[in-house]
C-alpha cells in the first residue's frame, strides 16, 4: 500500500536476471472472489483478444479445488462475462495467469520481457574501462547482463582534457546503474603518463604504449578488488589501435582476460544499443578523450610486441604505475 507500483515495474526492467515481469491483482483465496477479480481485472485484456485460455498454480495444496478445477470454473466465469472470445486452449492470444499461494491468490496476463542476462554479481567482478564514448558504456551493459559485478575505471587528463570530460564518465557510470547497481568508479590521473610517453617516446607508437599503461593499471585495481577481468569497448578494425597485431601488444603486459563484448559489432548496432539503454545522448556530448590527446599522426597499425617494448624502453614503468594508482580518485555511482 502506497509504493510507487509504476516505477517499481520500470525499475524491474531494468533488472538483469528477470526474464519476463506482469502486474497481478490480488484476492482471498476463494473461487469466486477469484473469478469476479479476474473479470475485473483483465477487462481490457479480454475485450481486445480473440480467444484465451487459463492457467492455475497452485503452491497452497490446502485449497479445495485442483488446478485444472480452478481454471475450468474461472475459464467458464469469463466465457459467460465475454461472450465475444472464444476459449482455446492451444493456441490462445490471451493466457489468463491465477496463482493461488500461501497468502492470497493472484490473477495475472500479459507478461512484457525482462532485462534477461543473469543476476548482477553470480559471475563475479570485473573492472570496465569506461571512456566518455558511445562503445564502452555499451560494453559494460553486456558484461553486467552476464552477471558481472563491475568497477568502472576512467582514465582523465587534466587539463588536456577538461573537467567536463571526466564529469562526462562519471555521468555515464552513474546511468549504467541502473542495470549494474551501486558501483564504486576509480577515476585514474593519466596526465603525467601521457607526458612521459610524449616526451620520450616515437610518436607512432603513442596510442599502443597509453593503452599498455591504461591495462596495467587496470589489472593492479582488479586485483587489489579480487576481479578476474578486465572489460573494454574495443571493437575489430574500427581504429588503428583496434587491429589484432595492436590488441596482441595490450594483452602482452597483463594476464588476466580482456573481455571485449562488441569485438564483433557494427558501429551501427552499437549505436542503437547505446540508443536503447539510455547512455548515447551523454556519449555524444562534445568533450575530448584522453586518447585524442597526442594521437599519432601516423600510428603504428601492425606493432610486433619487440617493436613496442623498445618504443617503451626509456619510461620508469613501474614508477608511474604507482604513481597513477596513488593518485586515484574513488567515486560512489547510484541512481535517484
Ligand atoms: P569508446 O567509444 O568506448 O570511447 P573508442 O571507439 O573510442 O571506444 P578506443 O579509444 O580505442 O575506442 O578505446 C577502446 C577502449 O578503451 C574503450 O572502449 C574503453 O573501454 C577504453 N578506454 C579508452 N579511453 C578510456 C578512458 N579515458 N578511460 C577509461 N577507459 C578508456
Ligand atoms: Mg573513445
Amino acid at each position: 500500500d502506497g509504493a510507487d507500483m509504476d516505477t517499481a515495474f520500470e525499475a524491474l526492467k531494468k533488472v538483469f536476471g528477470v526474464i519476463s515481469l506482469t502486474r497481478a491483482a490480488a484476492c482471498e483465496k476463494d473461487k469466486d472472489a477469484i473469478a469476479k477479480l479476474a473479470i475485473e481485472y483483465l477487462r481490457e485484456d479480454m475485450l481486445r483478444a480473440k480467444s484465451f485460455k487459463v492457467e492455475t498454480r497452485r503452491s497452497d495444496k490446502a485449497f479445495p479445488m485442483t488446478s485444472i478445477e480452478l481454471s475450468q470454473y474461472v475459464g467458464n466465469a469469463l466465457s459467460d462475462a465475454y461472450e465475444d472470445i472464444e476459449v482455446d486452449v492451444h493456441d490462445p492470444e490471451l493466457v489468463v495467469h491465477i496463482e493461488v499461494r500461501d497468502l492470497a491468490a493472484y490473477v495475472h496476463a500479459m507478461p512484457v520481457h525482462g532485462a534477461g542476462g543473469l543476476p548482477v554479481g553470480c559471475s563475479g567482478t570485473a573492472v570496465t574501462l569506461l571512456s566518455g564514448g558511445i562503445d564502452s558504456p555499451v560494453s559494460t551493459y553486456m558484461i553486467a547482463k552476464r552477471g558481472v559485478h563491475l568497477i568502472p575505471v576512467h582514465f582523465f587528463s587534466f587539463p588536456y582534457t577538461s573537467q567536463q570530460a571526466k564529469d562526462k564518465g562519471i555521468e555515464l557510470g552513474r546511468l549504467l546503474t541502473e542495470y549494474c547497481g551501486k558501483m564504486t568508479m576509480e577515476v585514474v590521473p593519466f596526465t603525467h603518463i601521457q607526458e612521459e610517453i610524449r616526451d620520450k617516446c616515437p610518436e607512432e607508437y603513442f596510442t599502443l604504449i597509453m593503452r599498455r599503461f591504461m591495462m596495467r593499471i587496470a589489472e593492479q585495481i582488479a586485483q587489489r578488488s579480487n576481479a578476474k577481468a578486465i572489460v573494454t569497448g574495443e571493437n575489430l578494425g574500427q581504429v588503428a589501435s583496434q587491429t589484432m597485431e595492436a590488441m596482441a601488444s595490450t594483452q602482452a603486459v597483463m594476464t588476466l582476460p580482456i573481455l571485449q563484448p562488441l569485438i564483433g559489432m557494427d558501429k551501427e548496432e552499437i549505436v542503437e544499443r547505446a540508443r536503447q539503454i539510455g547512455t548515447f545522448e551523454t556519449s555524444i556530448l562534445p568533450y575530448e578523450d584522453c586518447c585524442t590527446v597526442f594521437t599519432p599522426r601516423h600510428p603504428r597499425t601492425r606493432p610486433k610486441i619487440s617493436e613496442v617494448e623498445r618504443a617503451e624502453s626509456k619510461l620508469d614503468i613501474d614508477a608511474l604505475v604507482a604513481e597513477a594508482l596513488e593518485g586515484i580518485e574513488r567515486i560512489e555511482l547510484d541512481h535517484e
